[in-house]
């Protein structure tokens, strides 16, 4: 029988219920044995000097406690290379059967950047794509993107076959949450309660993470 694995990569900067909602909701939905969540490293002049890869790791890991299926899966963090997706691609498919189906989930703003992405062209070759419709991005797909709607993409995520080659949009429960903003709010001493699990919100307090510099 063909495993279904998803995977969902994000700064995670910190991971929060958008992302975990989201996650779990395609999870579900497709039946997937499980969904790997995948913190990708971050070029240095991005990274905020307080908040480490091995301290966004260990927050999705602490997020993902007794929920299956959802995973975290470190190879991003692991390699002393830039993390392009397709190199995850290739080598999450080199550890999987022919048949299995990956799918990678992209937030709407995620999908609309994919032209930019390094091969962007081979995503397909790999995976499926599901977009993950945000409840405040803007629904017009860049021009650079049409084509490849037009002859990928399927209109029910449940049809999608095979092990790789199609795009479909899903949906989740909109959750206008992002990382940005937590950040923001712990910056200027704001609870964030209920936007994050509480294990994430005790790991970030636990560890003084996010707070304006004195
Ligand atoms: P930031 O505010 O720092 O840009 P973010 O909240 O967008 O961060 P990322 O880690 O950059 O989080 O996002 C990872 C993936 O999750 C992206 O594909 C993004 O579109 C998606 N995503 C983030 N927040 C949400 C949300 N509230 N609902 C659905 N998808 C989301």
């Amino acid at each position: 029988m063909a495993k279904r694995v998803g995977i969902f990569g994000g700064t995670f900067d910190p991971i929060h219920i958008g992302h975990l909602r989201g996650a779990l909701e395609v999870a579900e939905q497709l039946g997937f044995e499980e969904l790997r969540l995948i913190p990708s490293a971050r070029p240095p002049h991005r990274d905020a000097p307080q908040v480490s890869a091995a301290d966004r790791l260990a927050m999705v890991e602490q997020a993902v406690v007794g929920v299956p299926p959802l995973r975290v899966d470190d190879r991003e963090l692991k390699r002393d290379k830039p993390s392009y997706s397709i190199d995850t691609l290739e080598s999450l498919r080199a550890e999987l059967a022919a048949a299995d189906q990956l799918f990678l989930l992209l937030g709407w703003d995620a999908f609309c950047g994919l032209p930019t992405w390094h091969r962007w062209e081979e995503l397909l070759d790999h995976c499926h794509i599901l977009v993950l419709q945000r409840p405040d991005a803007d629904n017009e797909a860049p021009e650079a993107l049409r084509d490849l709607l037009a002859a990928r993409s399927v209109s029910d995520p449940q049809t999608l076959s095979g092990p790789s080659g199609q795009i479909a949009f899903v949906w989740q429960t909109p959750l206008a949450v992002s990382a940005s903003q937590i950040r923001s709010l712990l910056a200027s001493g704001k609870s964030v309660r209920f936007l994050v699990p509480d294990a994430v919100l005790a790991y970030i307090h636990a560890r003084g993470l996010y707070r304006a510099p004195n």
